[in-house]
């Protein structure tokens, strides 16, 4: 090798370190923009679509939503037809056997909630489900509508409540069967 292009490599090698230098040394000096979940969590907006929550005293088992389903997540049963008593606006007449949705293959595209006749289930907050098989994923919705719950309290949840304030908050509301607010969690930007 030549003087030349021997110094030009040592002049190229340096100019390539200082250009990646300067950007990393940028970016140590920028906000962060990730959080450390679940101590604190970022606020979501009012259309975000998260776990279901699921009105089962209102639910008629008409299979509406099962049938928009793109991907035929939702499994319904019931024992006989059921209808909303105006009186009451709760379902009556046969039992609901059963209403369960898979979020293995959910895409929380929200087509479940369009068609139905009761506004009875909705797209909820909650985004993480975590858990040890795919059995766990399968969210029975009858069967929770027992303990009073209209969406499903992750394990995670449980372990973190103690610990965690906000995540209490939440324990909570899903425990005393609320809806989450529709409300904005992210303020209107100004
Ligand atoms: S959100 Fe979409 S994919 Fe999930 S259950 Fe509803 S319709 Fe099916
Ligand atoms: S569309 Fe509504 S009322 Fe009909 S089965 Fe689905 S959740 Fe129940």
């Amino acid at each position: 090798m030549d003087p030349k292009s021997y110094f030009k490599n040592i002049v190229d090698n340096v100019t390539s370190i200082a250009i990646g230098m300067k950007i990393t040394i940028k970016y140590c000096f920028q906000k962060t923009v990730t959080v450390q979940y679940p101590e604190q969590y970022l606020k979501f907006a009012p259309r975000y679509r998260g776990i279901h929550e699921f009105e089962a005293n209102r639910c008629i088992a008409c299979d509406m939503c099962a049938k928009a389903c793109p991907v035929d997540c939702i499994y319904i049963d019931k024992s006989a037809p059921r209808k909303i008593d105006k009186k009451t606006e709760k379902a009556v007449g046969g039992e609901l056997l059963r209403f369960a949705i898979d979020y293995s293959k959910c895409l929380f595209c929200a087509l479940c909630t369009e068609p139905c006749p009761t506004d009875c289930i909705h797209m909820g907050k909650l985004h993480d489900l975590s858990s040890y098989s795919r059995e766990d994923v399968v969210v029975e919705f009858a069967e929770i509508d027992k303990q009073n719950l209209r969406t499903p309290i992750p394990l995670w949840m449980e372990r973190n409540k103690e610990k965690i304030p906000w995540v209490k908050g939440e324990y909570d509301r899903i425990k005393a069967g609320k809806l989450a607010t529709t409300a904005a969690d992210i303020p209107d930007v100004k």
